[in-house]
């Protein structure tokens, strides 16, 4: 089977590399990809945005299988065109992915099914917004209602905080995604990430995990996209796995059915696990970066036939091995991030790094320059890495960063400590 992956960042590396190993794979190609990417599949630099020439080039190359890894292409409708012109792909359509592109879509249908989340109220007026969070006092969650790259959530210890989300978001800063915004209770627990397989109707569990969202250790500094992960997340245990499948996914997936909005692909819920167990923080609609990378390196089967039939409606019966060893990823990002960073720099040393035992690294933003690795991005390398225990991933991980010669680079020294202070704990 000829299988084209859309994306180009960490996430898109690891799925490539597992697809990849699938004796079910012809050829792979990625669009656009990146260097780490283009080890496993052959590279090719379309335009997400243009869905026609994604498509074109899906019948000039006998592609039969489209696997999209980021959000933005997904909410624009890619699936709803490559199945119309006829070719299969895995995602939602652009209706079901207003779980992630709507954050008052997801509020309301949590309402209509009880699911549980944080208390909220909808706003298109910035005043009336202020008049409610005065009311309800802080602290508070202000956000944009659309797709705002992860800037779009103020979490407000103060009513001057508050407010002046409301105003950011209302000027203008989010562009579209601000047009509405989403208020809601401050909830108090342990965060985790949960990732279903979904076909329309039925949904697969896959392996849980927690990531670090802020730039410095600690948990300190700006939000970012992620600067590390682990899996399994030890605050999800099997009662709270079971809680989240009952409680959240299966009304979910029943509400956007009953809605005509079937929903495929992937489901990533953000829960904040508190004494009432878990609650929606909110949705995504695609594997998460860096989880995807930890979640890869943990799975057994296959994850093809897996893909397949969540595109095929096929997943009632099925099911995925995982290794029980734990991972842990470490992301290499570029000095400045989240805020302005140079591109370009060289990057020495990663096959040394790749050559410590459970190791697997995964490039985020980084471009072939000739010999040369070259950053190309924000987050650059996703350093990975899998053992026996979560402290000894840990070592690995860091064991390798020392290896790579990046001085324009900076990660956290201490991801995963949590589940590390647990490991310790239980000894
Ligand atoms: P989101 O983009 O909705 O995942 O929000 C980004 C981050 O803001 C989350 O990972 C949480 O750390 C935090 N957050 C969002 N909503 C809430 C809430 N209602 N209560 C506490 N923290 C929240």
């Amino acid at each position: 089977m000829n299988i084209l992956l859309l994306g180009s960042g960490g996430r898109e590396h690891a799925l490539a590399w597992k697809i990849a190993a699938s004796p079910l794979v012809t050829k792979l190609w990625c669009a656009p990809g990146n260097a780490g990417i283009a080890r496993a599949a052959t590279c090719v630099p379309l335009d997400l945005a243009d869905h026609a020439a994604v498509i074109d080039f899906c019948k000039a190359n006998a592609i039969e299988f489209v696997v999209v890894g980021p959000e933005a292409p997904l909410v624009a409708g890619i699936v709803d065109d490559l199945t119309a012109a006829g070719i299969k792909a895995f995602g939602p359509s652009s209706k079901a992915a207003q779980l992630e592109g709507s954050k008052g879509f997801t509020k309301d249908l949590c309402k209509a099914h009880g699911i549980p989340t944080a208390a909220y109220e909808r706003f298109s007026d910035p005043g009336e917004a202020k008049a409610y969070i005065r009311v309800q006092g802080a602290p508070i969650v202000v956000k944009a209602d659309g797709l705002a790259a992860g800037k779009g959530v103020v979490v407000a210890m103060t009513l001057a905080e508050a407010e002046d989300a409301v105003d950011m978001i209302f000027g203008g800063a989010l562009g579209e995604a601000g047009v509405e915004v989403v208020v809601e209770d401050f909830l108090v627990g342990e965060e985790a990430s949960f990732f279903v397989l979904c076909d329309g109707e039925h949904a697969l569990a896959l392996a849980t995990a927690q990531d670090h969202k802020r730039a410095y250790d600690g948990d300190k500094g700006p939000n970012t996209g992620g600067m590390g992960a682990y899996s399994p997340a030890p605050v999800m245990t099997e009662a709270v796995c079971k809680q989240a499948m009952e409680r959240i996914i299966t009304p979910t997936l029943k509400g956007m059915k009953a809605m005509g909005m079937p929903f495929k692909g992937v489901l990533f819920a953000g829960l904040m696990i508190t004494e009432d167990g878990p609650q929606l923080i909110e949705y995504n609609v695609r594997f998460g970066d860096p989880e995807c990378q930890v979640l890869m390196l943990r799975m057994l089967s296959d994850i093809v036939p897996a893909l397949l039939a969540c595109a095929d409606g096929q997943l009632a019966h099925f099911s995925l091995r995982w290794v029980d060893e734990p991972a842990l990823t470490v992301v290499m990002a570029a000095k400045g991030y989240p805020g302005a960073y140079e591109k370009g720099t060289r990057i020495a040393g990663l096959e040394r790094a790749e050559q410590i035992p459970g190791v697997e690294i995964f490039h985020a933003g980084t471009m072939a320059s000739g010999d040369w690795i070259l950053a190309n991005g924000g987050r650059v390398l996703a350093v990975t890495a899998s053992a026996n225990t979560v402290a000894e991933a840990q070592r690995r991980a860091y064991e390798a960063i020392g290896v790579i010669n990046w001085p324009e680079g900076f990660c956290r020294r201490d991801i995963g400590w949590q589940a590390v202070a647990r490991e310790r704990g239980r000894k």
